[in-house]
C-alpha cells in the first residue's frame, strides 16, 4: 500500500486482473486530466490489456496545445466505450466530473477512483484520494510502478506533463521534494521537458494575445477585499478566433498582480452560463466553489455560475469574511 490509501492494493489487483479497462477523465479536460488519462492507457496496454480512453463530453476533442501526448491518438470516443468490468476514473474530484460518462462508470463491477482533489466525495468501489500530492499523475505513476510498467519516454512525456501543469510549472505550493524528485526521474527518461513547455505554454494562436488583451483591460479590482476578476464571452473567441478549450490558463494573467490575493475569471459556456475559474495566493477558494456546486483545490477550484454581475457581488461579501 502506497500513501496511506487503503484500497492500494485492492485497486493494483484489480488493475492487473482487469482484460479491458475503460479510463476516464474530467470534463474539460487539463494537462494533469489528460497526461494521467494517457499514461494510465499506454501503461496498461504495455501489460496487454486492451483500454478505452476518453472523457465524458461528446465530442471528446483534445484541446490543441495537448495533441502532442503520446498516446493521444488513442482516443475513444465516450459512446464507443464498451461495457468493462474495470472503469479506471483519474483527476476526478467527484462522480459527476465524469460528465456523460458518470452512469457508464458506476455500472462497473470495479470502479477505480484515482485523485487528489479535497472534498472527493469517493463514488469509487476503489478509492485513491491522496490530496497531497501535486498532481494525479503522480500517483498514476506510482500505480504503474506497482504494476511493474516500465516507464518508457512515452509514459514519461504523459506523465510530466501532468506534473508541469497542475504545479504551474512547478511554482505552486503543492511542489513538493518529492514531484521535484518525480520530474527529474522523468526528464532523465528523455522527457522532452521545453517542446513540452512550448506545446503547453506558448502554441495559442496569434488572436490569444488579443483575448488576454481584451480580458486583461477589462478586469475590476476590489482593493478593499484584495479580490480581482474579469470575464470572456463567445463572441470575444469568435471575433479573437480562440476556442473555449484554449482558454484555460487565461486565468494566470488575471491573477498575476500583486494587489489581489484572489483571482476569478468567468467564461460564457454555449448554454449562456459561465464557468468561473479561481485562483488563491491564500484564502481558500475550494470552499467557494464546492458551496456552488463546483469543486477543486484549496487555491485553485472552479464552478459554474448563471451570470457575472450577481455572483460577482455574492463573492465580494464572502471575501470580507475569508480567513487570510
Ligand atoms: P480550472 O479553474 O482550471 O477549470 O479548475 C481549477 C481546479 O478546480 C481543477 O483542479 C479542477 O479540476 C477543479 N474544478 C473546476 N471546476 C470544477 C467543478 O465544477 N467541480 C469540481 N469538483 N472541480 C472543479
Ligand atoms: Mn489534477
Amino acid at each position: 500500500m502506497r500513501y496511506d490509501a487503503p484500497d492500494w492494493d485492492g485497486a493494483v489487483a484489480a488493475l492487473r486482473a482487469a482484460d479491458e479497462v475503460a479510463i476516464a477523465c474530467h470534463v474539460n479536460p487539463d494537462g494533469d486530466a489528460l497526461g494521467s488519462l494517457f499514461a494510465a492507457s499506454l501503461g496498461l496496454v504495455r501489460l496487454g490489456k486492451k483500454t478505452y480512453p476518453s472523457w465524458g463530453s461528446s465530442p471528446a476533442a483534445i484541446p490543441f496545445s495537448y495533441r502532442f501526448l503520446p498516446g493521444a491518438h488513442g482516443l475513444v470516443q465516450p459512446d464507443e466505450i464498451p461495457e468493462t468490468d474495470t472503469f479506471l476514473a483519474v483527476d476526478c474530484g467527484a462522480g459527476n466530473r465524469l460528465g456523460d460518462l458518470e452512469e457508464r462508470a458506476k455500472r462497473s463491477a470495479t470502479l477505480i477512483n484515482v485523485d487528489h482533489h479535497p472534498g472527493n466525495d469517493d463514488f469509487g468501489t476503489h478509492n485513491i484520494v491522496v490530496t497531497h500530492v501535486s498532481s494525479t499523475a503522480e500517483l498514476v505513476t506510482r500505480l504503474l510502478q506497482d504494476l511493474n510498467v516500465e516507464i518508457d519516454k512515452d509514459i514519461a512525456t504523459c506523465l510530466y506533463t501532468g506534473l508541469v501543469t497542475d504545479t504551474g510549472r512547478f511554482q505552486y505550493s503543492n511542489s513538493s521534494p518529492d514531484t521535484l524528485r518525480l520530474a527529474a526521474d522523468l526528464v532523465a527518461l528523455g522527457v522532452p521537458a521545453t517542446e513540452i513547455a512550448t506545446e503547453v505554454f506558448e502554441s495559442s494562436p496569434f488572436g490569444y494575445l488579443k483575448l488576454v488583451g481584451r480580458v486583461l483591460d477589462r478586469a475590476v479590482l476590489f482593493e478593499d477585499v484584495r479580490f480581482v476578476y474579469s470575464w470572456l464571452t463567445l463572441s470575444d473567441l469568435a471575433e479573437t478566433g480562440v476556442a473555449l478549450d484554449e482558454t484555460d490558463k487565461l486565468i494566470d494573467a488575471v491573477r498575476s498582480t500583486r494587489a489581489a490575493d484572489v483571482a476569478a475569471l468567468f467564461k460564457e459556456q454555449p448554454d449562456g452560463r459561465y464557468r468561473v475559474s479561481m485562483r488563491s495566493k491564500g484564502p481558500s477558494v475550494g470552499e467557494i466553489a464546492r458551496k456552488r456546486a463546483g469543486g477543486g483545490h484549496e487555491l485553485a477550484a472552479g464552478f459554474t455560475a448563471e451570470d457575472v454581475e450577481q455572483t460577482v457581488i455574492e463573492l465580494r461579501e464572502e471575501m470580507k469574511v475569508l480567513e487570510p
